[in-house]
């Protein structure tokens, strides 16, 4: 009885998995033509200075407009459009699409001098050479400064990148281009890597905020990691906050900027447009 259950169990479970493998494929066949229909999304959420309370930049989140499923989030579609091959032709659509749209911000309403616009970017798209020349091109085409551009890279891919990828962080740098360590405090970064690292911002997780305002030691340990952080010469974003209890909290531990569902959720391009032309003491 038991070993019969197994086997009806295993049968289950390779149907799924052959059901799971048929819809991979399927989605990948799919994702290339996203690609070339325009299917591919940005929306944007706010970065906030946490010390004056103004917007201090924009995260680009790519989303893919479905035709059946809606609006897909990028946890259900990079992995496998890394499979395909794909991601670096991905990474170069977000770059000019986030560039582009940069440029039509700092003419229409305007941009504050110190703003910047975040692009995540994978392992693989900083495996590919051609990187900082093909962003420079994009910034001028677009007529955009490269410090209103931040590329974040997670601190797992730094890590796992090697030479390679700290090679193109530094030409990246080199064009004034700002780098953000993203996901901080996930990875297993030695302590004095990160002082090498030609970086201006460390983005700490969001699992790190769990017990932020309800457990003393978790506060001492965000405050600890602030610390190295910023004794790195490096600025602190902190993402994933929640509620202006953790937006406090973090203040007061002299985290500077910050990012979440409290301030906003990530928008549609025109909400983010809008955002910017009717923020306080807006430069026209
Ligand atoms: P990430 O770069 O760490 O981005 C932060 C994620 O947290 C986003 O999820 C954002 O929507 C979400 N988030 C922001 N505030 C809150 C909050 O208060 N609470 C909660 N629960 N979540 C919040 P999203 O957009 O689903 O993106 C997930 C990940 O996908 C990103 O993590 C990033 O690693 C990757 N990703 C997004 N866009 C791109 C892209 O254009 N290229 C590449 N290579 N990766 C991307
Ligand atoms: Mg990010
Ligand atoms: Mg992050
Ligand atoms: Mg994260």
């Amino acid at each position: 009885e038991a070993k019969k259950r197994g086997r009806d169990t295993l049968l289950v479970f390779s149907a799924a998995m052959h059901e799971a493998a048929k819809q991979r494929v399927h989605l990948v066949a799919e994702l290339r033509t996203a690609l070339a229909t325009d299917e591919l999304e940005l929306e944007y959420q706010p970065i906030m200075d946490l010390r004056t309370g103004t917007i201090a930049g924009t995260e680009a989140l790519i989303r893919w407009r479905h035709p059946d499923l809606g609006l897909l989030a990028p946890d259900t579609f990079l992995d496998a459009a890394d499979e395909a091959g794909l991601t670096v032709e991905i990474g170069h659509w977000v770059l000019r699409n986030a560039i582009a749209q940069t440029g039509r911000w700092k003419s229409d309403p305007g941009l504050p001098a110190d703003f910047s616009t975040h692009i995540n970017l994978s392992p693989a798209d900083l495996h590919h050479v051609d990187l900082a020349p093909y962003v420079e091109d994009l910034l001028v085409r677009h007529g955009v400064e490269p410090r209103h551009i931040s590329i974040e890279i997670t601190e797992t891919a730094i890590m796992r990148g090697g030479p390679e990828v700290a090679a193109t962080m530094q030409s990246l740098n080199d064009l004034g281009v700002r780098i953000e360590i993203d996901d901080f405090g996930t990875g297993y970064s030695s302590i004095s890597y990160l002082r090498t690292l030609p970086a201006s911002q460390a983005k700490i997780d969001k699992s790190l905020l769990d017990g932020l305002t309800t457990d003393r030691q978790q506060e001492t340990f965000v405050a600890a990691i602030l610390q190295l952080i910023h004794s790195a010469g490096l600025g602190a974003v902190a993402e994933g906050i929640e509620d202006r209890e953790q937006a406090d909290r973090l203040r007061h531990l002299d985290c500077e900027f910050g990012q979440g569902y409290f301030f906003s959720r990530p928008l549609p391009v025109a909400d983010m447009t809008d955002l910017l032309a009717h923020r306080d003491g807006a430069a026209a």
